[in-house]
């Protein structure tokens, strides 16, 4: 028998894959559209195990794919809450200095927020505590722009909206093999196959893996870094209103441990960045010994380890000693104690690494002729999920023809 046929197979039920999704469906209603994810239920990696967060933008490089997705995402993501009924909150943050040598990042990313249209004022140590009593620090930023909203839920919304524009969302089904024919690809998935005109590569931890299936030879490798997180129990909740970031180092594009409340009402405090051993593995000794080979035997890792042993191993006592943590996070909140932390689950980082070392600054989305990959996707991916749809969905007539 012959495979169904469609216009577009997006990989990857995640808020990016759904985001891109849904935004081909309005454009255009004519397409036909098929998500192929995975698990059985969508959301279950980076999408459904994340900061909660919807950023301003302030953090990126003027004019990289970062920060123009994220500004005009953060929009696009707020109207959609708004519209859909969708939990969310734009509760504002602190960005903290702790120490000397951080000030003059801090007003860097004062001046780099203006630069980007983020709207943010400069607090001194008094004025901090205006917003957040239980927070020491030299001096602080708060951005009002910042806020918290449930990304799973906005994933089920998208997916909703999709189904009944007619797109086909298939879970359990992860994608196998792909053949390119001249006139069309054929994707094959475990629930069957399909014929299709343009394949969108949306696999987040697996994006190298799914390009590689694709016949293309990605320039970049996923690397995992798990990110660990607690939560403040009841009685320690009122230490933190909204949320709460140190000033982030620039040579990684990790945010450092914040304390941020969630729109379930929790406080979370995390994550770290450690290494992973297995790219799905949430557990600290889930171990997958294909990725930890593939991990290994990568050039860019080795570079990276490098270059950077001494934080990598920072990570590392982190997430084996709950005393080093809370040290990170007493420097915010000093009245933080250690069985106030109660373990929450973790996430997984995909986080794209150059064979030179250098981790991936910017989103990486590459078109190579029918295909198209998203092969960096990290943070503020889930903020920016509705203008990266966007974008690649306004490359769908330069692919498909009009
Ligand atoms: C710890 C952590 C904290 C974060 N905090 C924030 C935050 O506060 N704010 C923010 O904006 N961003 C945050 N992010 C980033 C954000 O979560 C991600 O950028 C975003 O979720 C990426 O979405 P995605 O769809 O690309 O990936 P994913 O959500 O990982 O989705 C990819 C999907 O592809 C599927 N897949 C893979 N291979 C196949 C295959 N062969 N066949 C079929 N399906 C496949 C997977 O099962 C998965 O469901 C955070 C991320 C992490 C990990």
């Amino acid at each position: 028998m012959d495979s169904p046929e469609c216009d577009v197979v997006v990989v990857g039920g995640g808020i990016v894959g759904l985001a891109t999704a849904y935004q081909i469906s309005r454009r255009y209603p004519e397409r036909d559209i098929v998500v192929l994810e995975k698990e059985k239920v969508l959301a279950q990696h980076q999408s459904g195990r994340n900061s909660g967060v919807l950023h301003s933008g302030i953090y990126y490089r003027p004019g990289s794919l970062k920060s123009i997705n994220c500004r005009e995402g953060r929009q696009e993501m707020l109207d959609f809450c708004r519209t859909h009924d969708i939990p969310h909150e734009v509760c504002g943050k602190v960005i903290v200095a702790t120490e000397e040598k951080e000030l003059s990042r801090l007003n860097e990313l004062f001046e780099r927020g203006v630069r980007n249209g983020v709207a943010c004022e400069k607090l001194d140590a008094d004025r901090l505590r205006d917003f957040e009593p239980n927070c020491h620090g030299l001096a602080a930023l708060h951005v009002q722009d910042a806020g918290i909203v449930d990304y799973r839920r906005v994933c089920f919304r998208l997916c909703e909206l999709l189904q009944e524009r007619g797109g086909v969302v298939q879970t359990a089904s992860q994608v196998i093999q792909v053949v390119a024919r001249e006139a069309e690809i054929v994707v094959e998935a475990t629930t069957g196959s399909w014929r299709t005109q343009l394949l969108i590569n949306c696999a987040g931890l697996q994006s190298d893996r799914v390009a590689r299936l694709c016949g293309q030879q990605p320039e970049v490798k996923i690397v995992p870094f798990r990110g660990e997180y607690f939560e403040l129990g009841e009685d320690a909740q009122h230490l933190c209103r909204n949320l709460i970031y140190p000033v982030p180092d620039p040579g990684f594009p990790f945010l450092g441990v914040h304390i941020t409340r969630t729109i379930h009402g929790t406080v979370e405090c995390g994550p770290n960045a450690v290494l992973a051993l297995a790219r799905e593995g949430y557990d600290k000794w889930q171990i997958n010994w294909s990725d930890v080979w593939e991990t290994l035997r990568y050039r860019g890792v080795h570079r990276l380890l490098a270059k950077h042993w001494s934080a990598g191993l920072e990570e590392v006592r982190r997430s084996f000693f709950q005393s080093v943590f809370l040290k990170s996070l007493q420097q915010l909140v000093p009245a933080v104690r250690s069985q106030d932390l109660v373990p929450a689950p973790a996430g997984v980082r995909a986080q794209a690494l150059r064979p030179d070392g250098t981790l991936a600054d910017d989103f990486v989305i590459q078109r190579e002729g029918r295909f198209i990959h998203v092969l960096n996707a990290p943070s503020p991916a889930a903020t920016s999920s509705l203008n990266i749809g966007g974008t690649i969905a306004n490359q769908l007539n330069d692919v498909l023809g009009s």
